[in-house]
């Protein structure tokens, strides 16, 4: 028997110096290291392979990681909270609101209410449960330079909030190119109990990724980041038990000749990580339609909405 493993410094062959690595790069747990890829922590903490596949496998087995039994996961499960998009058509299409402890994508063309989407949810996650809320607050990357305060206020006012004080739980980041993106994500772990943060918002995922990834040639390093950042997101969500809610672009298909020839781009990276995943379209007048695409759990099916001044509303 080796010596028990509590902490990152008693992992086998990491070393004094391995592990300052490994914690300045973020890696301050056993739990992050259990999830952590090999290629990860070599590149962290300029680990051999070798010792990396170690490392993860004394960190699983010190935290008896592996399989779990279903009635321990169904406890995890009953914590899922939700959060309001303030339409309870929405809410009820996709199970009552967003889920805590997955990722929720919402795609749609240009103007579709995404952005819309992530204002109303920034200030409803911090409405209590009665409400519809987690009484929780939001960490915001922006990658579009989308955010308005502005929307903020007016939803804020229109649910009979102190917009003042909602502003002041919405920690907002601009990110200004995908590694920039991904290092905020990264960080995001380190505020989320500090700052009470329930919801992490990403709008949007992959315009920073497509602005740099162009060519065709380019495009397996382009997912190989896009999988670390979901990752990255899945883990967030999981272990925090908080919301992860991401916007997405759509590219159109010229190979669907019937149908919406629109697909969200991102590839089977984004599909996979995406655990709910809402397709938005505009209707006639101010009406919309959220349609479900894609849940382990819940049918397919659409949604009538509004976006007005006050933001996501019932039809
Ligand atoms: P995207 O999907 O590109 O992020 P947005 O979420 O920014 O789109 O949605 C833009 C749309 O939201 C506008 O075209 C408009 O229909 C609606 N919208 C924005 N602000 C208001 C407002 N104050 N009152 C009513 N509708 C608004
Ligand atoms: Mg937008």
């Amino acid at each position: 028997m080796g010596k028990e493993i509590k902490t990152i410094h008693d992992l086998p062959g990491v070393g004094a110096q391995g592990a300052e690595k490994l914690l300045a790069a973020g890696y301050k747990s056993l739990e992050a290291i259990a999830v952590a890829s090999p290629m990860e922590l070599q590149e962290a903490a300029s680990l051999g392979e070798g010792t990396a596949d170690k490392a993860i496998k004394a960190a699983r087995d010190a935290l008896e990681m592996g399989y779990e039994t279903a009635d321990k996961l169904a406890k995890k499960r009953e914590l899922v909270g939700r959060i309001t998009t303030g339409s309870a058509e929405v809410d009820g299409l996709i199970g009552g609101g967003i889920e805590t402890q997955s990722i929720t994508e919402i795609y749609g063309k240009f103007a579709s209410g995404k952005s819309q989407w992530c204002f109303e949810t920034a200030v409803t996650v911090q409405l209590p449960k009665e409400k519809g809320g987690l009484g929780g607050n939001c960490l915001y990357i922006d990658s579009e330079n989308s955010f308005r305060p502005e929307r903020v206020i007016q939803v804020a006012n229109h649910l009979g909030l102190d917009s003042e004080k909602v502003l002041k739980n919405i920690f907002v980041a601009r990110a200004y190119n995908a590694d920039h993106q991904m290092l905020l994500a990264e960080k995001a772990a380190d505020m989320i109990t500090d700052k009470k943060i329930k919801l992490v918002i990403v709008d949007s995922l992959m315009a920073q990724f497509r602005a740099e990834f162009v060519g065709r040639g380019q495009l397996a390093g382009r997912q190989q980041k896009l999988n670390r950042h979901m990752r990255t997101l899945m883990k967030l969500a999981e272990m925090n038990n908080i919301a992860v809610l991401v916007t997405n672009q759509v590219m159109s298909r010229p190979d669907i000749l019937f149908g919406d020839p629109t697909a969200p781009v991102g590839g089977n990276i984004v599909a996979h990580a995406s655990k709910t995943r809402l397709y938005l379209r505009k209707s006639k007048g101010d009406k919309r339609v959220a349609k479900l695409v894609d849940s382990p759990s819940l049918p397919d099916g659409e949604a009538l909405y509004r976006i007005t001044e006050n933001g996501v509303e019932d039809v």
